[in-house]
């Protein structure tokens, strides 16, 4: 971790190895940046990846593991830099939180396709905090608002949020893939 960085504290519920199971585990958020938005969780959708992330099943899973990237929640804070959120609105996450933002397939907005393979909401590397990314079986999480989706009004909040992850995965496999070109 940076030793400058600002952390506030969350709750989640992570596994601590292949065969444990769930449990609650303190974990620390970021500050929010200047392009961050934090996210007080209000649901989050259960997806077979969690699972089998969590069960080590693909070989790859870094413990402690917070599962969780079908995420709806509400905006709490936002850095200076934000533009499309503000305090008070329902927000969504999805598989990814970064990606190299530079490559072909990111420049023309299919980020899941990112060349550089995108920084996954849990179990990737945590490239400004340190460590791993943990996922929305938690409090809250920060998160840059270009990966941040809104949650149009009037959709039901717990059914959202399996669009993130299982439903979008019907239009653009690899990933969230783009909201607002995919709901039309
Ligand atoms: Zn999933
Ligand atoms: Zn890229």
């Amino acid at each position: 971790m940076l030793d400058s960085m600002q952390t506030s504290n969350a709750k989640s519920y992570a596994v601590q190895t292949a065969t444990s199971p769930l449990a609650p585990f303190g974990i620390k958020r970021r500050e929010p940046g200047s392009k961050d938005v934090e996210i007080d969780i209000l649901f989050c959708g259960v997806c077979h990846s969690d699972l089998h992330t969590g069960r080590n099943e693909w070989h790859n899973t870094i413990y402690p593991f917070v599962p969780g990237h079908e995420i709806v929640g509400r905006v709490t804070r936002v850095g200076g830099s934000v533009t499309k959120f503000k305090s008070g609105d329902h927000v969504a996450v999805g598989v990814m939180v970064d990606t190299c933002r530079t490559c072909p397939n990111c420049q023309a907005g299919q980020e899941q396709y990112c060349l550089s393979i995108p920084v996954s909401t849990y179990n990737s590397e945590d490239k400004i905090l340190g460590g791993t990314t943990f996922g929305g079986y938690s409090s809250s999480i920060v998160v840059d608002e270009d990966f941040v989706f809104r949650v149009p009004a009037g959709l039901d909040l717990a059914a959202t949020a399996p669009l993130l992850c299982a439903g979008i995965t019907t239009y653009s496999p690899s990933g969230t893939g783009r909201l607002d070109q995919t709901t039309k």
